[in-house]
């Protein structure tokens, strides 16, 4: 099954306003009309207004890198599904390694934005991976079910909108120890991992679903490493945090993948 390859960069808590503008401007420039990947970027929530307008126009979706699982109300300092929607938002990153192991989310807390997030409307980056001391003590699969389990409970396979949720979901493997260190899983570990991800949707929703849902590789991925980890069969795509901050850096992980 051939799944089109969506890569999408995670900005973080980096650049300020004209910095945010003139790095969407050169991402435009350089890789606004592809059309045989997916490509988003994640700015901060501050400057995603300014983002999706700079990119109106070109193939590039935007994405936040957190929401929260209420629609409104007393929750200071939050931003709802909707409140994302309404600035222009496609995407959003749940469940990233840094608001679990910074902030403290748990897998319960990010089963509640999954859920918000989908049938909100907009379509999810859920991302799950092993901690450095857990690979090193060989429950990496374990720890990396949990999550997918938990993550997706009470998820069913047709979103409200009539989109099945492969159409939706991403899901985004990210080794904790590979996130920003300069270490990446090689393509043989991430490969084994997506496959355990992909099986184990196949035994919870069905083959068809299983076979089409996207996996991306996080984790210190690059133009140099790019290459060989796409070639894996079910890696679809990249979270790009690092090197998303350099346009010509992250064009060289899409042509990468497209060329
Ligand atoms: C990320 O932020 O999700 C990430 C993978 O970061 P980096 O590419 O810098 O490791």
């Amino acid at each position: 099954m051939s799944r089109k390859l969506f890569i999408a960069g995670n900005w973080k808590m980096n650049t300020d306003l004209s910095q945010a503008r003139s790095l969407a401007e050169a991402i435009a420039e350089s890789i606004g009309g592809v059309t045989e990947a997916d490509l988003a970027v994640c700015p901060p929530a501050v400057y995603i207004r300014a983002v999706t307008d700079v990119l109106a126009g070109s193939t590039i979706g935007v994405g936040a890198q957190n929401m929260f699982y209420e629609d409104n109300g007393a929750y200071t300092g939050e931003i709802s599904a909707e409140m994302l929607k309404d600035v222009g938002c496609r995407y959003v990153i749940v469940g990233h390694s840094e608001r679990r192991h910074v902030i403290g989310e748990t897998d319960e807390t990010i089963n509640r934005k999954i859920v918000k997030g989908l049938s909100a409307g907009l379509d999810v980056i859920f991302c799950v991976g092993e901690l450095l001391e857990e690979r090193q003590g060989d429950q990496t699969m374990e720890v990396v079910k949990r999550q997918v389990k938990i993550g997706l409970e009470g998820i069913s396979k047709d979103c409200d909108d009539g989109a099945t949720l492969a159409d939706r979901l991403t899901i985004a493997y990210e080794p904790v120890w590979a996130i920003g260190t300069g270490l990446t899983a090689t393509p043989r570990q991430a490969q084994e991992v997506h496959g355990m991800i992909r099986r184990l949707i196949c035994e919870a929703y069905d083959e068809s679903l299983g076979e089409s849902v996207r996996i991306q590789y996080g984790g210190s991925v690059k133009a140099s490493n790019a290459a060989e980890l796409f070639k894996q069969p079910d890696v679809d795509g990249a979270l790009v945090g690092g090197a998303s901050l350099m346009a010509d850096e992250f064009a060289a992980i899409v042509r990468a993948g497209i060329e």
